[in-house]
């Protein structure tokens, strides 16, 4: 940026390396040269300190499936503050907000309300090794289920793009437990079931939105679900990603497959914190207060995060939504398809509903192995590009982009219309 004058985002950002590690409150916001900073969002747009508007597909790496500042969720948040926002004591809205995630995901009965996702698996996890006694988990490569030590090996995210999948502090104790499988791939599965008898659960994201989109093959879903069963371990879908985004059943209900344990995350909470886990009663009735697994938590259904999340999924009920954003997600995945052939760059696009990423790759991505051949770099470029142009992706070839309620075809199309500028334009470079 030498000789011009700094804009404000990163002036403020040189401020911010000061006293925010790196800047940034979270690995996934870094962003070369700097990230832009945001001054306020409204439906499918962000603004950032400098008056610049960006369409967004990070939407806050999945929550914000309505858009920003969706105004019957301000108003249940702004009526709630007036009230108070945390009381220490259970208010009727969680009661409320519990039976329609019930009556909504296929899997759920009870369930337990926490802050994040990463509090979610991690809970979860703990229930299944209560739950079945046995000690050991099955995780997938490239997954992400959060920043605790159970989870955080191969983990993809942010973890995957700052180059630490296996982060420094986890003592090898915990992740001993931790044993690892290539997604879509049935013998990786069967080969640890048959050797170790003491797995408790199968922690998966159904559509792994963590190292891009990666879909499962046909039938996999299915596999794990009877492979689980027959080997009397419980089967997790980590929905934090996909709950309320491929259906209002979520991954479970679009693809038919009922696992034991679920945990929500992200679009439950109508843009505020949050993170649940639900599950049959016999199962759920192992978390304290009545049974001996323990969870609990200052901020669990804080009255601020259910009337947002009540409100968001009130609105997600209301049919149609779903349709929309399922046309919305095909034209984008058809339309990324066409400009690369047309332009002869080689890419695959995968996604469902409103999920969808762009691999600069030419071939098959099915696991975390195929998603780590692909041209990581080359999307920091194509990402940086677009950002010029006022698009705004995630800057990682390893998120998951998604589309909102608040996104039009309008702006399906300009967006596809500058991917075609930006392509061509890096091409030639
Ligand atoms: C985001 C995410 C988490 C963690 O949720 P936080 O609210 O960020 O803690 C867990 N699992 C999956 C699949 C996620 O995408």
């Amino acid at each position: 940026m030498a000789g011009r004058e700094m804009n404000k985002s990163h002036a403020v950002f040189e401020e911010a390396k000061r006293c925010l590690v790196g800047g940034v409150n979270s690995p996934v916001r870094a962003m070369m040269p700097y990230p832009f900073f945001t001054a306020r969002g409204k439906g499918c747009r962000i603004y950032d300190i400098d008056g610049s508007s960006y369409i967004d597909y990070c939407l806050a790496y999945g929550p914000l499936i309505l858009g920003h500042a969706y105004p019957k969720v301000v108003r249940a948040i702004e009526e709630q503050a007036e009230k108070g926002t945390v009381y220490g004591t259970p208010t009727e809205v969680e009661v409320k907000f519990a039976k329609k995630i019930a009556k909504h995901v296929p899997s759920a009965e009870l369930v337990r309300f926490v802050n994040t996702g990463t509090e979610a698996t991690m809970a979860a996890i703990r229930l299944a090794r209560g739950y079945t006694g046995k000690k050991k988990i099955i995780k997938f490569e490239g997954a992400f289920h959060g920043a605790h030590d159970y989870v955080l090996v191969k983990a993809g995210s942010g973890a995957t793009t700052h180059g630490v999948p296996n982060s420094l502090g986890v003592p090898g104790e915990t992740t001993k437990n931790t044993l690892l499988a290539a997604f879509n791939n049935e013998k990786a599965v069967e080969k640890i079931l048959k050797k170790e008898k003491n797995v408790a659960a199968v922690i998966v994201e159904p559509v792994i939105g963590n190292a891009g989109c990666i879909m499962p093959k046909e039938g996999y879903l299915k596999f794990l679900r009877e492979i689980t069963q027959e080997n009397n371990v419980l089967l997790i879908f980590d929905e934090v990603i996909t709950g309320y985004r491929l259906s209002l059943g979520g991954a479970q209900k679009y693809y038919n497959v009922t696992p034991d344990v679920t945990t929500l995350g992200k679009i439950i909470g109508g843009g505020l914190p949050i993170g649940a886990i639900t599950a049959r009663r016999k199962i759920m009735e192992q978390f304290s207060p009545v049974g001996k697994v323990y969870q609990a938590g200052t901020f669990n259904g804080n009255p601020l995060s259910m009337v947002a999340g009540y409100a968001a999924v009130s609105e997600l009920e209301k049919g149609r939504v779903y349709k929309k954003l399922e046309k919305l997600g095909k034209r984008m995945r058809n339309g990324l398809e066409e400009i690369s052939e047309r332009l002869k760059v080689k890419t695959r696009i995968y996604g469902a509903a409103s999920m969808f990423q762009i691999y600069f790759t030419d071939t098959e991505v099915v696991d975390y192995r195929t998603a780590l051949k692909s041209n990581a770099e080359f999307f920091l470029k194509f990402q940086r590009e677009l950002l010029k142009r006022g698009v705004f992706l995630p800057p990682s070839q390893y998120e998951c982009n998604f589309i909102s309620c608040a996104h039009g075809g309008s702006e399906i199309e300009e967006t596809l219309h500058k991917v075609e500028e930006v392509l061509r334009r890096l091409q030639c470079s």
